[in-house]
């Protein structure tokens, strides 16, 4: 009775931070609900100096100049599209239409969205035009796939909630109440089969299993990995906490997501950390490359102290996600790397010395610095010995942690940002 009751125990805990996190930026969203500003129009509309409400069924904005005179139409997305989310987040986007309802453009204003992407979606100029010239009735009729929309390389998944979030805010304006698309591609094919893969690799017994492995391993690192950036990671599940999860626009990514948690939380295996993750495999690979006479012996004090590393950075995402502070959770892990065009400095700094330091310790990125891993390593059951331990006694603060930040969200913010003012 007792490992199970211990499992319930740590997914009611994974759950209940979850639960707070999506309450608390519920509730953040609510509370800072930016208006929008004519300075974010002029762009478009160089003289405009009102943006008055339309109470209509439409329920944007009429942008006018200092004489009252019309100069465009404005419309938001949010909070129609709020369901619609893309690889880690809701996006609000303003569209902006000329007098006789043409659109001349739209603009991101706000994404939960991974920065890097946001900003390639911003960057290319071809996706940007997408809707220009076209009409009311156009937008809200038009049909992505059929349309040739494909998204922005490297940002497929933020890229398309985006176009999804302009097509059902118009067929929202239009008296239409369709619900957002369900997607599903190729991309998500494939993690499917991945998994599947995965799945047989953990559980065969069968000769040759660890051949077969290693072949498995490149596959990940180039299709999970290069081809398709599809990592679990910090910003991916804060992002899925915040917002809700992606299961519309990415539901093989949601699939792999589920049964790299509920595989090891049901039968022990570390699914994900042994085979479908493409950083692991490439320590693994690494090693294996390199001379056995190169490996380091780390001191158990150092390895002791080292092994706490992961456990503080899941603390510091938390303090991240629910303060909430400026910092692009990405840089924190290696993960982002992998989509090459758009990593960032922090984030390929951090897997090229995982990489380097696989040279000389098996997997110490794993062992040392990945709260990924950690978070995972925290739902795996461990059979009929488990009892409580330390990593469970730390789950149980950090809940209370993000209750704390939750509840006293005000005087906590007025602190830290009062103190670094
Ligand atoms: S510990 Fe982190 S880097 Fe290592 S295999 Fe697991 S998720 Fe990947």
């Amino acid at each position: 009775m007792r490992p199970v009751l211990l499992q319930l125990y740590r997914l009611g805990v994974l759950f209940a931070v979850a639960w707070l996190v999506r309450a608390h930026h519920a509730r953040l969203r609510a509370e800072g609900d930016a208006p929008v500003r004519v300075g974010e129009v002029t762009g478009w509309f160089t003289n405009a100096a009102e943006l008055q409400l339309d109470l209509e069924a439409r329920g944007g904005f009429r942008v006018r100049d200092r004489d009252g005179a019309e100069l465009g139409y404005l419309i938001r997305t949010l909070p129609q599209a709020d369901r619609i989310i893309g690889y880690c987040g809701i996006t609000d986007t303003l569209v902006a239409l000329d007098r006789e309802g043409h659109v001349l453009g739209f603009k991101i204003r706000k994404s939960e969205d991974t920065k890097t992407h946001v900003g390639d979606v911003m960057d290319d100029r071809h996706f940007k035009k997408t809707w220009n010239g076209m009409t009311w009735e156009q937008v809200a009729g038009m049909d992505l796939k059929n349309a040739g929309v494909e998204g922005v390389s490297g940002a497929t998944m933020t890229s398309m909630a985006v176009a999804e979030g302009i097509v059902h805010r118009f067929r929202v304006a239009q008296g239409e109440m369709r619900p957002p698309t369900f997607r599903v591609g190729l991309r998500d094919c494939g993690l499917v089969a991945v998994v599947v893969l995965g799945v047989w690799l953990t559980f065969t017994k069968r000769e040759g299993r660890e051949r077969w492995r290693r072949w498995f391993q490149w596959v990940v690192i180039g299709y999970v990995g290069f081809l398709n950036g599809d990592l679990l990671a910090q910003t991916l599940l804060a992002g899925w906490a915040k917002s809700g999860v992606a299961w519309r626009m990415a539901p093989g990514l949601v699939l792999f997501a589920a049964a790299s948690f509920a595989v090891p939380w049901v039968a022990r295996r570390p699914l994900y950390c042994q085979q479908l993750c493409p950083h692991g495999a490439a320590q693994e690979v690494i090693t294996r490359l390199a001379p056995v006479r190169w490996r380091v012996n780390v001191p158990a004090a150092l390895d002791r102290a080292l092994r706490w590393l992961p456990g503080l950075l899941l603390l510091f995402v938390l303090s991240v996600v629910m303060l909430p502070l400026e910092f692009d959770l990405a840089g924190l892990e290696p993960f982002d790397a992998y989509i090459i065009r758009s990593a960032g400095i922090a984030t390929i700094a951090v897997a090229i010395a995982g990489l380097l330091a696989a040279l000389f310790v098996p997997k110490a990125y794993c062992k040392y610095a990945c709260p990924t891993g950690a978070l995972l390593e925290f739902v795996r059951a461990r059979g009929t010995g488990d009892k409580f331990g330390r990593r469970d006694l730390a789950a149980g603060a950090m809940l209370l942690v993000a209750l704390a930040m939750h509840w006293l969200h005000a005087a906590i913010h007025a602190w830290v940002f009062g103190a670094a003012a």
